[in-house]
């Protein structure tokens, strides 16, 4: 599967203070670069299925900027990405990342009719959301947030919510949380800021927030109201399956592509920015790959931070991630030392949560992770529910 993202604007009505999109600019993809990018992509697929022996599949993703103030060019990229699909027979996905301020229940309506799935940035209730993500006027976008959430119930496996943790709003997480998993049925992405800069009492808050945190899923196990957090969720999901796996894992510039609004050709999305890396940028779709560039960013691929040699926890760490790995250390195939923190913590919390859930045969936790297993006490995991 190639996932191509197109950077539709460097315009956002928003001004996070944790943006990593670059400078807030009224610059925006030209709708040939736009349908360039698509070919450029499908081209990829195809390569990959015909290397493969299998039908070439695509997931393309909006992102910005926020991708909404393009609504117009959205909507012929999505027309025009459809025919030329299927006229040469490739699979497609689709994806949105938007700061949920621009959509309208007719735009939800469209995007589920067009099967996308999105991202919702939302950081949790008024208190944790209002910290950053803010209009220019530093009014906070919670109302917005909040009543876009409405349309999206009866759909929440068609979207999810992106929850930026930050040195600055970490002390509202736990309460943030509960907030959400009560305003909505949406699985929630948390996404540490990767980019700040974590002082010793940030991370310690940062820990108590995470234990606490772990704490709430247990007790929505517990009532059978499972919540779904990544942070969660995914460390247990690759115990269970023995590690990650290549497919769970990004291939920075080969199967991962990101174009930015000027069709510069970038390894990942998070990579753009001000769209100004040069040692980063791969070409551009109106003018062609740098296959020497390309080369040299698939020779950093992985992680090189000899530390992680004999970590027990490496096949349940994130130290193969290229874009946080830059965003930490500077290098794409070096892991830092928040990220080292932040997966340790993880899997600590997750473990525990699994631990005693799988103490008290929680048939949720059972059904969702040993599907079929033995309870232990004779039963499989649909049969402790009745
Ligand atoms: S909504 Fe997204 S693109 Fe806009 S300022 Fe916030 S983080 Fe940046
Ligand atoms: S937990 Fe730390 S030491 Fe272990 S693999 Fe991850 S980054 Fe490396």
């Amino acid at each position: 599967m190639i996932y191509l993202t197109l950077c539709l604007t460097h315009d956002c009505n928003l001004r996070c203070g944790y943006c990593y999109a670059g400078r807030k600019r009224a610059v925006s993809m030209s709708r040939k670069t736009a349908f360039r990018s698509i070919d450029f992509g499908l081209q990829q697929a195809c390569r990959e299925g015909k290397a493969l022996g299998k039908m070439p599949e695509i997931q393309i993703g909006f992102f910005g900027g926020e991708p909404l103030l393009e609504w117009t060019l959205l909507q012929e990229c999505r027309e025009y990405a459809e025919a030329e699909s299927s006229r040469a027979g490739i699979n497609l996905k689709w994806t949105l990342t938007t700061n949920m301020t621009l959509l309208t229940e007719e735009r939800v309506v469209w995007l589920m009719e067009k099967g996308f799935h999105l991202g919702l940035s939302m950081d949790g209730n008024a208190a944790m959301h209002g910290v950053w993500r803010n209009y220019p006027d530093g009014r906070s976008s919670h109302a917005e947030c909040v009543a876009a959430l409405e349309w999206f119930k009866g759909r929440e496996h068609r979207a999810e919510l992106i929850c930026v943790v930050n040195p600055a709003n970490v002390k509202h997480l736990e309460e943030s949380v509960r907030w959400m998993g009560g305003a909505c049925g949406l699985d929630i992405m948390l996404n540490p800021d990767f980019g700040a800069k974590w002082t010793p009492e940030a991370l310690a808050a940062l820990s108590a927030a995470y234990e606490k945190v772990g704490e709430e899923v247990v007790r929505r196990y517990r009532a059978g109201n499972p919540l779904t957090l990544n942070v969660i969720q995914s460390k247990i999901g690759a115990y269970v399956k023995g590690g990650y796996q290549t497919c769970d894992m990004c291939s920075l510039g080969e199967r991962e592509i990101a174009v930015a609004v000027s069709g510069n050709i970038y390894p990942c999305a998070r990579l753009v920015g001000n769209d100004d890396l040069e040692n980063l940028c791969m070409g551009n779709v109106l003018t062609g790959v740098d296959r020497e560039k390309k080369l040299k960013l698939a020779a950093a691929r992985g992680n090189r931070n000899p530390k992680c040699l004999d970590c027990s926890l490496r096949a349940r760490c994130l130290q193969w991630c290229g874009c946080v790995n830059y965003v930490t250390s500077g290098r794409t195939d070096w892991v830092g030392e928040f990220t080292c923190f932040h997966e340790k913590l993880s899997i600590r919390v997750a473990d525990r949560v699994a631990e005693t859930l799988w103490e008290e045969r929680n048939p949720w936790f059972i059904r969702e992770f040993y599907s079929g297993v033995s309870s232990g006490d004779g039963n499989t995991a649909a049969e402790c529910e009745d």
